[in-house]
């Protein structure tokens, strides 16, 4: 049913794979099997003509099964995390020795942006931490950075464990930074307070959402940065395609597909950078600034100019 928007699904069209090696042509029929296809966001607003019928082969069964299935899919993953120690060990599924290049790596990506955008003068800076767990990424590293950090984060005995970590304020010089908010709700039901945050850090845990919450929690999100402000995504990054993992229901997307979806959500790269010294077994990860406008030519020139845009030949 989903074939008719076949041309304009690029990279979701890329076949992929789930964790028991079941291959799938393509990240709608993925979809399709784990919430039903009306919600992949192959058949988003985006490529259906306004008023247009719905493709009818089957999707009345689609459609009641739909938020049924999206609900479990939802609860699948939270089990998951609930059955998780609240340590570093355990949010870092086992893999605790990276937390120390991670931080480092965060913080010589952060760092420049942070100067780049709110250099000139001195203010409050506020930061969300998205799916937050133990609160591992605020105390090693944003609460550094930022003034007030909020943190969301779905599964309770995580946030609980984030609220002792963080519990003393740090004072940095004369400023006081520290943890101010702490919510329990997963990143699909959250709408951040209006113009609160500078910087939006997502680690690790987007690859619970689908494609069309995805979106839309990008799009809530937007509302929630002040005018300059960004979104930091950090996650793993897939060679191809998709690679869905049965076990804690997520998707690890490919770098192709997290930049049909930052399109789909009006965001632009504003800089990119690789995780560097990670164990090999694992997947490479990428950090994404990501804008609400179109970033412009910078001193050093390094960006400005999207790589698919036109450009002068010379002869
Ligand atoms: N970002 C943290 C935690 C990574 S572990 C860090 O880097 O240390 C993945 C986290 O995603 C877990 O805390 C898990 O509970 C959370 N999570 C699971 N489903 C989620 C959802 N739907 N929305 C937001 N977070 C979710």
């Amino acid at each position: 049913t989903n074939s008719n928007f076949a041309a304009a699904a690029g990279e979701m069209d890329s076949r992929g794979f789930d964790s028991t090696g079941r291959e799938f042509s393509s990240a709608t029929e993925m979809w399709a099997q784990e919430i039903g296809a009306t919600a992949s966001a192959s058949a988003s607003a985006s490529e259906v003509p306004p008023g247009a019928a719905a493709p009818s082969n089957g999707d009345a069964g689609e459609e009641a099964g739909g938020e049924g299935k999206r609900e479990e899919w939802y609860s699948k993953g939270i089990a998951y995390w609930q059955g998780v120690e609240a340590s570093t060990e355990g949010v870092l599924g086992g893999y605790g020795c990276v937390n120390d290049a991670d931080v480092k790596g965060s913080a010589a990506f952060l760092r420049p942006l942070l100067a780049e955008r709110f250099g000139a003068v001195k203010r409050h800076l506020v930061a969300l931490d998205c799916g937050s767990g133990i609160g591992r990424v605020t105390k090693n590293f944003l609460i550094k950075h930022f003034n007030e950090v909020d943190l969301v984060e779905p599964v309770a005995h995580f946030l609980e464990a984030a609220r002792e970590n963080l519990s003393s304020c740090m004072d940095v010089g004369h400023d006081t930074h520290k943890a101010a908010n702490f919510y329990c709700i997963p990143l699909q039901d959250f709408t951040p307070e209006e113009g609160r945050y500078d910087v939006i850090w997502i680690q690790w845990c987007i690859g619970q959402l689908t494609d069309d919450d995805f979106i839309s929690f990008f799009n809530r999100a937007k509302v929630g940065l002040k005018p300059d402000g960004f979104f930091v995504l950090k996650e793993n990054i897939a060679k191809n395609g998709f690679v869905l993992d049965k076990e804690d229901n997520s998707v690890t997307r490919s770098d192709a597909y997290f930049r049909e979806l930052f399109n789909k959500c009006g965001l632009y790269i504003h800089s990119i950078k690789n995780q560097k010294e990670l164990p090999e077994e694992l997947f490479a990860v990428r950090m994404y600034a990501l804008v609400t406008s179109q970033p412009k030519v910078t001193k050093n020139g390094k960006r400005g100019r999207p790589k698919n845009s036109p450009r002068i030949i010379r002869s």
